[in-house]
Parts: structure tokens; sequence; C-alpha cells
């Protein structure tokens, strides 16, 4: 039935996340969720939603998390922009933000739903090689003549993050586009760009619920940068959908917020394990790429990753595998709960 097909609809490959398998009992390692529940917090203000409130559209302005937001990353609403889940976000940074009569630039090795985008939106793009230790060399994006620059700091599915000094070089480097900094993983160690705001009115800062926060079900993003960025990403939701944000998903957004000690505390286990865990992994051969992320990209010595990957699923257990030539010896391995952690560091004493 493709005759009735758009030509736009007939030419794209849309971007596949990883699986979202049902098993019960299965260790789940593949999409870089958070292996802790949301804070009790957030289960409890959702849980006070009443059913009246439902019968009502929600706020179309999300204002309650705009609030704060702003008030945690001592900005202002409108320097604050929000979205169901940050795919979304990026979505109306292509459409609104990016200069079409020049390429955009991102690294070749980097987030697989942006050349998706481009597509979708018929944005010229030019992708960037990462240098040989696998990093973002900024230098690289500075002369080049563009439509705007976006990666994610730090990147994925490597993992390294660039120094915030390598960002503010960029900044001044490209005053004239757009420069998108996609901070899903940041919490995990990363520098934020958050502070250059203010002083750069090109920068726009992405961030997620997904990773941190625990929450990639509930569908929450959020872009900061200067307020007239953040008007064009209002006028492009305006025009497509006013409200992006559910009321459960803003209850629980806002009540996440609440509990700053559960969040420092869950953000910092997972931290723990992966430095665990990249321990382990190099005793049994690996090469473990220096993440600041909640998950690892490693490589080992002499077995291929397609026959690793194979054998942790078959063990129930599953990683993520890449059938890209540049990265298809590694595995993308996200951080678990310690016993998590365990059961895949036995299961590969037992395949190495
Ligand atoms: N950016 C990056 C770099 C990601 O890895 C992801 C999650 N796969 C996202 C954005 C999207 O996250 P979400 O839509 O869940 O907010």
């Amino acid at each position: 039935m493709s005759q009735f097909w758009s030509p736009i609809v007939q030419t794209l490959t849309p971007y596949v996340p990883g699986e979202q398998p049902k098993l019960p009992g299965l260790i789940k390692l593949n999409t870089n969720e958070n292996p802790y529940p949301p804070s009790p917090a957030v289960m409890s203000a959702m849980h006070a939603v009443s059913a009246d409130t439902l019968r009502l559209y929600p706020d179309p302005d999300s204002s309650a998390l705009k609030q704060t937001l702003a008030d945690y990353h001592q900005l202002a609403t409108n320097e604050i922009f929000i979205g169901n889940g940050s795919d979304e976000v990026l979505a109306f940074v292509f459409m609104a933000l990016l200069k079409h009569q020049a390429p955009l630039l991102f690294p070749d090795i980097t987030y697989s739903f942006y050349p998706v985008y481009c597509k979708l939106f018929g944005i010229d793009y030019q992708e960037i090689p990462l240098d040989e230790q696998m990093g973002i060399r900024p230098a690289d994006y500075h002369a080049q003549s563009c439509g705007g620059i976006i990666f994610p700091n730090p990147n994925a599915p490597t993992g390294i993050a660039l120094p915030l000094a390598a960002i503010e070089e960029l900044l001044v480097k490209q005053p004239n586009v757009v420069v998108a900094i996609d901070e899903a993983y940041v919490d995990f160690g990363g520098e934020t760009a958050i502070p250059l705001i203010r002083k750069y009115p090109n920068l726009l800062v992405i961030r997620t619920f997904s990773k941190s926060r625990s929450l990639a079900g509930l569908r929450v993003g959020f872009a900061m940068g200067h307020p007239k960025l953040i008007e064009a990403l209002e006028r492009v939701k305006n025009s497509f959908n006013s409200y992006p944000l559910d009321r459960m998903a803003l209850t629980g957004a806002v009540a996440s917020y609440g509990d700053e000690a559960y969040f420092q505390q869950t953000r910092q286990a997972i931290i723990d394990s992966r430095d665990h865990m990249t321990q382990e992994l190099e005793k049994l051969g690996f090469s473990v790429l220096p993440s600041t992320a909640n998950f690892i990209f490693a490589r080992h010595a002499s077995l291929p990753a397609s026959q690793l990957a194979a054998g942790l699923r078959e063990r129930a257990i599953i990683v993520r595998h890449f059938n890209h030539p540049r990265i298809n010896q590694y595995l993308r391995i996200s951080i678990g709960n310690p016993d998590e952690c365990k059961a895949l560091i036995q299961t590969l004493r037992l395949l190495t």
C-alpha cells in the first residue's frame, strides 16, 4: 500500500532504538536506562494526581517545570524549552535552528538519530571523523563554514567528554551558527555548558530526564539557551503540538527535582559501578574508552564483539553492538545495578 506514502516517507530510513525485550529475568544493558527506580517522591506525586484533572488539557507551557528548572539551573523561564523527551526537543532544534544554506556538522560516530532528522527535514550534513582515540577534535569544527554544530557531550556511544574550555572555544570560533550540545549523559561526570548560556547567544544545551533522573518511560526533555533560540523552538512546538507534556509527566518531572539527595546518591552509585566495571573488564582483556557516561564502550583484544554480544544474549544479558564498520569491534554496555554488573562480569569471564 506504499503508493499512498508521500515521497519523503519513501526515502526515510528511521532510527532503530535498542530492543526493549519483555522476558522476565533478562539483564538489560543495551539502552542506557537507569538501573534504579525514580525517586519515591516522583511516585507519590504521580499517585496524588486526581482523576478529575486528567479530564483537562495539561498546561501548554509546562510552567511549573520551567520554573523548577529555572530555579535549579539559575536561569529564567524564557531560557527554557520543554518537550516530550529530548528526542522531540532535538527534532524541534533541527527544524527551527539550523541554517540550511550550509551543512550541519556532527561527528561520524555519534547519536544515530542526528542523520535521521537531517534526512527527514532535508538538512544537508557533514560527518566529521573522530580522532584515533575516538575523541571529538574541536579544531575540526573551528574553521568550517556550516549551518550549525551538534554533538553529545559526553559523546555517545564512546562516553568521552570534551572539557568546557573546548566548548567555549568552539562558541567563540563559530559565533554565527547555533552550537547545540546534547547533555543527555552529563550528570555522570561531564562538565555542563550551562554556565556559558548567558555569554553566548548561539549556545543551546539539551537535557533529558531519561538517564540520570530514571524517567525514560515518562518522556521528558528540555533545552536551555538564549530567549531568542527558545522562542524559535516554541514557535515550532505551537505549530505542531501545543501540549507535549502530559499531566503525569509534568508532575513526575517536577517532583524529581525535589529530591536532590536521591539524585546525587543514584548518580554516584552509577559512577562508582562504572569505574569498578571498567577495572574488571580490563582484567578480562578489554580496552575501555574513558567514559563519563552511564555506559562504557569497550573492545576485547582478540574476541569479536559480535560473538561476545551473542554469547551474552544466550545467557540472558543484552548489550549493544553496532554494525558500523568503524565501531563493530566494540560493545556498548549500560551500567546496571551492582548485581547486574556482577552477572555481566561473571558471564564475560566464561566467554573470554
Ligand atoms: N541524546 C542522546 C545522545 C541519547 O543517547 C539519547 C537516548 N538514546 C537521547 C538524546 C534521547 O533521549 P530521550 O528522548 O529519552 O530524552
